[in-house]
């Protein structure tokens, strides 16, 4: 494992950016949380503090609310579709302006390589702000011929209109936390609602760094308001609050549940992005380097903590053990360290909460007769670190191949029968994603088309973009992040019908 490395003292903008006590973004001020409150955050590498972040709780949350309802009717709703993409599109160019500072405390704050943060995060993040920026002027309605039987020779009118949901609550978990960010931001403002944001506790530095970016771009005040705080105090208020018209919600499936629970007060609308078990099956055509390599990004990536993780590996008997021998060589050649290093290709988990989930499955794993070929426990101890874990003897009763375990380890089970497989693949109360891998494209296909997820990925795994619609079935959650699809979500259909 490399050394952890501190962050250079200096006039260097990410150390000073993280040695400030952060204050929350409401009404285009930053201010303390009104109980005066702090919490601190910590570096996921030495499990030290890293920064001080104001605790919002449900006074910031009400106040963060009104001033969105008020920006709502006011100043942003009097721009046109055009001001609010061009709006959107400066705040894209001063994210890609600060790439790398946004990188660093990316990877400072949750642990993940800096040199992944530079080239997916951060750009994904951007990519996502501009793709949204140019639907801004494309919310459109449709003109309807109608018929209404009982009005025979009468003629109308009629036409939909796209608008607004309204006051829109997003909370997002830790995992990405610009990405999120910027995946419920970008649709919510280029429909034309307002938001009030609340970062994961963990992971809060760049949300709160973007919102400057926010009051740099011109965004009237109000239109996006950041509360930091934790789930339970202002995330549970955010969702709870009259005030809000929709709540977005990315995280676990347990807490997806509250958050539904929550928002049945007023009604308001919900959507969810949330865990996974995602299957990801690997036939004996296959080109062999190619799978093992794709089986071992797809759970690797992210250290494991992506919800569409490919964790449950299926591999079709006659190259069982090839594929798992591959995956388990990847596995043991990954170097585990603080993300800072540049040789780094995994960080730490993000938290003792999760090392200690991540060890307690292993630990039920084991108990329950599974074996690990690569991994297998706690690396060092000092922060938060994992070692890469394949785990073999194992079948669909453990909670090892039932569970998200949210970290770097697979399952992988051997199969000889299609149809079992696909029983077997979809044995799962999750149905985020799958991954597919064969040459033989009727396979591939006909697989996609029987597997209840939300993205299928052929011959490869994790690849998202702006464009392609991203969200599960089942308990994985509501509605699709991205893609033409999201803005169905923050907007609302109004029909307009005239007598002529
Ligand atoms: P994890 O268990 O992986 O930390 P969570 O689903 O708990 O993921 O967290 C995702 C986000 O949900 C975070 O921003 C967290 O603060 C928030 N959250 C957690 N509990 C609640 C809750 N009861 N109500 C609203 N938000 C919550």
């Amino acid at each position: 494992m490399a050394t952890v490395l501190n962050i250079a003292p200096s006039e260097n903008k990410v150390s000073s950016f993280v040695s400030r006590t952060h204050k929350m973004l409401i009404n285009g001020k930053w201010v303390g949380a009104a109980s005066g409150k702090t919490f601190d955050t910590y570096n996921p590498a030495t499990g030290e503090v890293l920064s001080r972040v104001a605790e919002g709780d449900r006074e910031d949350i009400d106040r963060a609310v009104k001033a969105a309802r008020a920006a709502f009717e006011g100043r942003w709703s009097q721009l046109t579709p055009s001001e609010r993409g061009r709006l959107i599109w400066k705040l894209a160019d001063l994210l890609e302006e600060n790439l790398e500072e946004f990188a660093e405390l990316e990877s400072l704050d949750n642990g993940k390589p800096l040199k992944i943060a530079r080239v997916a995060d951060v750009p994904l993040a951007v990519d996502l702000f501009r793709y949204m920026a140019g639907w801004a002027t494309k919310i459109e309605g449709n003109t309807i011929p109608i018929s209404v039987p009982y009005a025979p020779g009468a003629k109308f009118l009629a036409y939909t209109l796209r608008e607004p949901v309204g006051v829109v609550g997003q909370i997002i978990p830790w995992n990405f936390p610009l990405l999120m960010a910027a995946w419920k931001l970008g649709p919510a403002l280029a429909t034309g609602n307002t938001v009030v944001l609340k970062p994961a506790e963990q992971t809060p530095l760049t949300a709160l760094r973007l919102g400057e970016l926010f009051q740099e771009a011109g965004f009237p005040d109000g239109v996006v308001n950041i509360v930091s705080g934790f789930g339970e105090t202002a995330g549970a208020a955010l969702a709870a609050h009259a005030g809000v018209d929709k709540v977005a919600f990315t995280g676990s499936t347990e807490v997806g549940k509250l958050i539904l629970q929550a928002a049945a007060g007023n009604l308001k609308k919900v959507s969810l992005e949330l865990g996974g078990k995602s299957p990801n099956v690997v036939f004996a055509d296959v080109d062999l380097d190619a799978a093992i390599a794709g089986a071992a990004s797809a759970i690797f990536f992210n250290h494991g903590q992506c919800c569409c993780a490919g964790s449950r590996l299926y591999v079709e008997n006659k190259i069982f053990d090839k594929v798992v021998e591959g995956v388990a060589e990847n596995a043991k050649k990954i170097n585990v360290g603080p993300g800072q290093d540049e040789s780094t290709d995994m960080g730490p988990l993000v938290s003792a909460e999760q090392l200690n989930r991540v060890c307690g499955y292993l630990e039920s794993g084991f108990s329950e007769g599974a074996k690990a070929v690569a991994g297998g426990g706690r690396l060092g101890d000092k922060g938060y670190f994992v070692k890469p874990t394949v785990l073999v003897n194992t079948n669909e009763k453990m909670k090892v191949v039932q569970e998200e375990i949210f970290g770097p380890v697979v399952t992988a089970i051997p199969f000889s029968d299609p149809a079992e497989l696909v029983t077997q693949a979809n044995d799962s109360v999750y149905g985020l994603a799958a991954g597919i891998w064969t040459r033989d494209i009727q396979k591939a296909h006909r697989l996609a088309s029987q597997l209840r997820a939300g993205t299928v990925w052929i011959n490869c795994y994790n690849i998202f973009d702006a464009a392609l619609p991203f969200g599960g079935y089942k308990q994985s959650g509501w509605g699709r992040e991205m893609g033409h699809e999201v803005l169905e979500q923050y907007t609302e259909v109004k029909a307009v019908c005239t007598a002529l």
